[in-house]
């Protein structure tokens, strides 16, 4: 049966975990972490890094490094979260050709879902070394508060990644499976899940026959660590404008210095109540001197500075709580999701609310694979405990009507798959065509909820105004992702539709993509193959190099010695010559003669 991964693509970091024998297992890197830096790099001689080796250089090669692309999956060029990233970021974003937002990488321009499926790739390629097969389908988390264009990038990056993504599904509504998966409770429980880049919260009752119903949920995409990050830089690049006059923004190596060490200095004040930020040559003073940054910060400056933030995530709980009609002593347990939770504020801030201490038994950072991969097994029947997941769409559906208006279709938090249908009638003699548009949002004004298509009804039949009646039927399905379709009521004929001003990859732009992906994918297996090869054969080469000696001493004196000698020096001197080359065939063959080489060797020391 084929196994089903499940991912947590997160803004900071991604997780990969899978059942086996009922369990959920979190499966750990080459490098023994359990989750791996959502970070893409193009290095200078055009190799891809991805996890922790994109991290690693990520000072040294700012421009080229990407993180937080979830940041800006599905989202348009034109929206403010965009402009931003565009202001903040060390790599450079310029306009995609469907007003999407793409990320320029040595002077190559790439999709966002085309760079989150790097990071995919990856995941998946993690799972296949640990279970010693391919893996081909996963079940991919995304924050609860996604829309429809941010859902649909997501699952075209699992496409681009080689993956069939069986379901999408929300990241709190995951950790909550995990948490209540084989537990046999009857319980509402919150979810409070702030991440490295978003923030959620849900609300579910679990239901101890295995069935896990949202009942509401809210959230912010553009609200997590990443923004109490930006405010310990800010306080950082302001201090030192004050002291030097001097500003650091306009050094994107400081930049991204000063980013790694505001988040370091953040994560540390969780179990410190005080740090020193430490970055010396941070920027040359213009007169040939370098300046250091030095400043301490408390628990209590950043709590202050971050205030705001934390009252935000509060704002939305209660919301989404009065949304629903539930009072805060109905919630029986609180669970915390996401790096950030561990901050003290923020704890203390949500126990506050709820007056109650949330619970303390889920990981933080692996919860949420471990929903996917609970939800993975039971789409394919792998897993012991039956599990039904009613989520819902946390935005409202509708159209713009007359006046620039939204009308709803599908209000918020309707459990899904859904759908609603709807009459539409020409309003003028002949017409052949009805543009409908579609967004996402809870605002009045159409224009200020997200766009997600022009949907245009062609080829009508010709008659009198009002005498064509079309059915539209607006459908959210299991993952959220939102189809229209259009029937002709008298005729109960399939009407066509052409989707415009959407900011997704046409399929055309995806297939290419993919095709790059397999590329990308044999060139890998063959630069690791030449790496194995290289490594086996310096080994080889050294021990050779050691024995020359004693082996010299021995046969040195005749003339089948000599040439037994100069053989191995041949050998050696094509096997270097294959290495320097990255000719990997030839260097198998060369591994093979300096094994053969290193055996003659041992076999004349053994004898001397
Ligand atoms: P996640 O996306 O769930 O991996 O969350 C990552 C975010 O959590 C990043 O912004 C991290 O800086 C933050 N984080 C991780 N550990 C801590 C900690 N101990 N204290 C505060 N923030 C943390």
């Amino acid at each position: 049966m084929d196994k089903v991964i499940g991912i947590d693509l997160g803004t900071t970091n991604s997780c990969v975990a899978v059942v086996e024998n009922g369990q959920a297992v979190v499966i750990a890197n080459r490098g023994g972490y359990k989750t791996t830096p959502s970070m893409v790099a193009m290095t200078e001689a055009g190799k891809r890094l991805v996890g922790h080796l994109a991290k690693r250089q990520a000072i040294t090669n700012a421009e080229n490094t990407v993180y937080s692309a979830k940041r800006l999956i599905g989202r348009k060029w034109s929206s403010p979260q965009c402009k931003q990233v565009s202001q903040s970021a060390s790599y450079n974003i310029v306009e995609g050709p469907h007003g999407d937002v793409r990320i320029v990488l040595r002077d190559k321009v790439y999709s966002v879902p085309e760079v989150s499926a790097m990071v995919l790739s990856e995941m998946k390629l993690i799972a296949e070394e640990y279970l010693g097969h391919e893996v081909k389908k996963a079940v991919v988390t995304v924050p609860a508060y996604f829309n429809d264009n941010q859902r649909q990038a997501t699952k075209d990056a699992g496409a681009i990644a080689g993956l069939d993504v069986i379901r999408i599904i929300n990241e709190p509504t995951a950790a909550a499976l995990a948490y209540g998966y084989g537990r046999n409770v009857d319980k509402l429980v919150a979810v409070y899940d702030l991440g490295g880049g978003t923030f959620d919260v849900s609300v579910l009752e679990i239901g101890s026959s295995g069935v896990f119903k949202v009942v509401s949920t809210a959230g912010d995409t553009f609200l997590g660590g990443e923004d109490f990050d930006a405010r310990v830089i800010d306080w950082l690049v302001n201090g030192f404008q004050e002291e030097q006059g001097i500003d650091l923004r306009k050094d994107r190596m400081a930049l991204q210095r000063l980013k790694d060490a505001a988040e370091k200095a953040k994560v540390e004040l969780s179990s410190v109540e005080e740090v020193e930020i430490n970055l010396p040559f941070i920027i040359s003073s213009g007169r040939n001197e370098a300046l250091h940054l030095q400043r301490v910060l408390s628990r209590a400056d950043l709590e202050q500075i971050t205030a705001d933030l934390v009252d935000r995530t509060v704002d939305i709980m209660r919301q989404t709580l009065d949304d629903a009609g539930i009072s805060r002593e109905e919630v029986e347990d609180v669970v915390l999701v996401g790096g950030m939770t561990r901050m003290p504020r923020v704890q203390s801030s949500v126990q506050e609310f709820f007056g109650r201490e949330p619970s303390k038994g889920v990981h933080p950072d692996e919860v949420v694979a471990v929903g996917a991969a609970i939800q993975g097994g039971a789409l394919v029947e792998d897993s012991q405990q039956k599990v039904v997941l009613l989520d819902v769409t946390p935005q409202t559906l509708g159209m713009m009507v007359a006046g620039g208006l939204m009308e709803p279709l599908i209000p918020k938090d309707t459990t899904v798959p859904t759908l609603r249908t709807k009459a539409f009638t020409t309003s003028r003699d002949n017409q052949t065509a009805v543009k409908i548009l579609v967004m996402q949002g809870e605002h009045e004004e159409a224009n200020k909820n997200e766009l997600l298509g022009e949907f245009i009804l062609t080829g009508l039949r010709k008659a009198n105004a009002g005498a064509v009646e079309i059915e539209v039927t607006f459908e959210i399905n299991a993952d959220g992702i939102v189809s229209v379709h259009a029937k002709d009521l008298e005729t109960g004929k399939q009407q066509s539709i052409t989707v415009t001003a959407t900011s997704g990859l046409t399929k055309d732009e995806i297939q290419a993509m993919i095709d790059a992906g397999k590329q990308y994918a044999v060139e890998r297996k063959r630069d690791e193959e030449y790496e194995g090869r290289k490594q086996e054969a310096e080994g080889l080469i050294f021990e050779i190099e050691r024995l020359h000696e004693k082996v010299a001493k021995v046969v040195g004196g005749s003339d089948y010695g000599r040439d037994a000698l100069e053989k191995a020096k041949g050998v050696i001197d094509r096997a270097r010559h294959a290495i320097d080359r990255r000719d990997s065939p030839a260097l198998k063959e060369q591994v093979e003669a300096l094994t053969r080489t290193l055996k003659m060797f041992k076999g004349v020391v053994a004898k001397a």
